[in-house]
């Protein structure tokens, strides 16, 4: 039995606080948010991601924020906007100079808003309305979304934020890179490293991603890589690669059964940090759905062939045994008669050994 000792989690304060980095991938795909409607309208959902992302910038006023629309035919910047960089034309003056009169001229309606999530707000909405503006009939009927685009670009998004905080603190991120679950170890005075984290909210059903199935697994395994959480909120649906994504990268992954209670979900599940979650018991899956799509008709396959060379996984013997990948030939001799992996159902022999099971030791937390 632990003493109580909250301590530990004060032992920051004297330190400057480690920013954390949010980077939401939002799926706007107009075909599955009409079907959500009646239970969770698109604007609905904005208002409460909205409300989300102003709960993380309150947490800790050096947090950050970036907001990924993935749309039906691309994916789009919500915040912050890369493209206006330019102000609009309707706030030009006559002389094509930018009015000034000591205010932002949008944010003048909400002046008691808290800038940052005055900023926030603008250009989201503003963007989001600009994106569906811009959506044509064939993007309406499209079922698929751009998740693969839309985690590339929060991942070069996160990548660039954690070099630009390294040379700005000095900070080198050796500590984080060492630390087996992206939480680097605090030792007093070290200042830690900007911590990042993605959260995709998801509506679209999984079948449509299998074509994108190679470029979702690169971008996985580059979160793996770089201790980046992928944290997925499913509204509707089920899509296998996601909960793979969270399986991978420890990232928490729910399926809302009540698609109504976004906000609560999003504050109560996702809301917290990497660092708060060690105290946390995350709400986890165990029937993660492992399944891989083909190389060549990205299919979803439970059985596949696998390239010895390249491991490149195919829902079928290639032609003439050329993996299509590396163009390797491979030997595939009675592949006919039975799946290899099937071949053997051998008992385990289960070996209990008495006093066999070693607790693992808790980790006593170093003043
Ligand atoms: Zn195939
Ligand atoms: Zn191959």
């Amino acid at each position: 039995m632990n003493a109580v000792d909250a301590s530990e989690h004060y032992e920051n304060v004297a330190s400057e606080p480690a920013p954390s980095l949010l980077a939401i991938v939002l799926d706007i795909n107009p075909h599955a948010w009409a079907l959500l409607e009646e239970q969770l309208p698109f604007s609905k959902a904005l208002a409460n991601l909205l409300v989300f992302i102003n709960a993380h910038l309150a947490c800790n006023y050096t947090n950050e924020v970036a907001v990924i629309a993935s749309h039906s035919q691309r994916a789009a910047w919500l915040y912050p906007s890369h493209n206006q960089q330019k102000p609009s034309p309707n706030l030009l003056d006559a002389d094509g100079d930018v009015e000034m009169n000591g205010h932002a001229p949008r944010s003048s309606n909400n002046n008691n808003m808290y800038r940052p999530f005055g900023i926030v707000e603008e250009q989201v909405t503003e963007n989001v309305r600009e994106l569906l503006a811009s959506t044509d009939a064939a993007d309406v009927s499209a079922t698929s979304t751009m998740m693969a685009g839309a985690l590339t670009l929060a991942l070069s998004h996160i990548n660039r934020r954690t070099m630009t905080w390294a040379e700005t603190h000095g900070n080198s991120n050796i500590d984080t890179s060492n630390a087996p679950t992206g939480s680097s170890t605090t030792s007093g005075s070290v200042s830690l490293g900007l911590q990042s984290r993605i959260l995709i909210v998801s509506v679209s059903s999984s079948t449509d991603s299998a074509h994108q199935y190679i470029p979702i697994m690169n971008s996985i395994f580059a979160c793996q890589r770089l201790h980046i959480p992928i944290d997925v909120c499913k509204l509707s649906g089920d899509a296998v690669f996601l909960q793979q994504a969270s399986d991978a990268t420890r990232g928490v992954y729910m399926s809302l059964k009540e698609p109504r209670g976004l906000l609560q979900y999003l504050m109560m599940a996702f809301l917290p940090d990497q660092r708060s979650r060690k105290h946390l018991i995350l709400p986890s899956r165990v029937d993660v759905d492992f399944r891989a799509a083909c190389f060549c008709h990205r299919r979803v396959v439970n059985i596949g062939w696998v390239c010895s060379i390249c491991l490149s996984i195919f829902c079928e013997p290639p032609e003439n045994g050329d993996c299509l990948t590396c163009g390797t030939h491979l030997e595939i001799g009675e592949y006919e008669l039975r799946p290899a992996v099937l071949a053997k159902k051998r008992k385990k022999r289960k070996t209990r050994l008495n006093g066999s099971a070693t607790p693992t030791p808790t980790p006593t937390p170093t003043a």
